[in-house]
């Protein structure tokens, strides 16, 4: 793989969740707004509410001045309520964003009013969340999936090749530190 493609499949923070980021620090970044990617980042896949814990967290989020957008590659057939609960407050919730290409962000962007280096995308997966953000010049903060769909094999070798390029980064900070 070229240095190029690895470096916009790297995450700029590791997370376990999207309960730790860290407000006072994205802050300091610039950083104005946050778009979350939906399944295994703010629920279970396929999850149609949101637990009340997230949502008292998004509220937080907003509180602290963020702009909320939400970016799915999910169709959103049967999530007609998850949608009405994100954007009731005006978020853009944007569904078959088809990231990694960047149409879906885009979209969010100009729908939050803000220029890519003002946000972070938070989301669980390297070939999707991460590389779309990175194309596009946004934060990208990775969590931890939370449950992964079991008959997604196509994921499964995403989940593979993911644990491949990080093991490969962490191997490359570890050289530099020696150098
Ligand atoms: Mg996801």
């Amino acid at each position: 793989m070229r240095a190029g493609l690895l470096s916009k499949l790297l995450p700029d923070e590791q997370l376990d969740s999207v309960f730790d980021l860290d407000v006072e620090r994205l802050k300091a970044r610039g950083i104005r707004g946050l778009v979350f990617d939906l399944d295994n980042t703010l629920g279970p896949w396929g999850f149609t509410q949101l637990d009340e814990r997230t949502r008292r967290w998004l509220r937080a989020l907003e509180a602290q001045g963020f702009r909320l957008g939400f970016v799915s590659n999910d169709g959103g057939q049967g999530r007609e309520a998850l949608r009405a609960a994100l954007d009731g407050d005006g978020h853009p919730v944007v569904f078959r964003a088809g990231k990694p290409g960047t149409r879906g962000l885009r979209q969010a962007l100009e729908a939050l009013g803000l220029p890519p280096e003002r946000v972070a995308l938070v989301g669980d997966q390297l070939f999707t969340d991460v590389l779309a953000a990175k194309r596009l010049g946004l934060y990208a903060i990775r969590v931890k999936p939370l449950a992964d769909d079991p008959h997604d094999w196509g994921l499964k070798l995403r989940r593979g090749l993911e644990r491949l390029v990080l093991r490969w980064a962490s191997r490359q900070r570890q050289r530099q530190r020696q150098r």
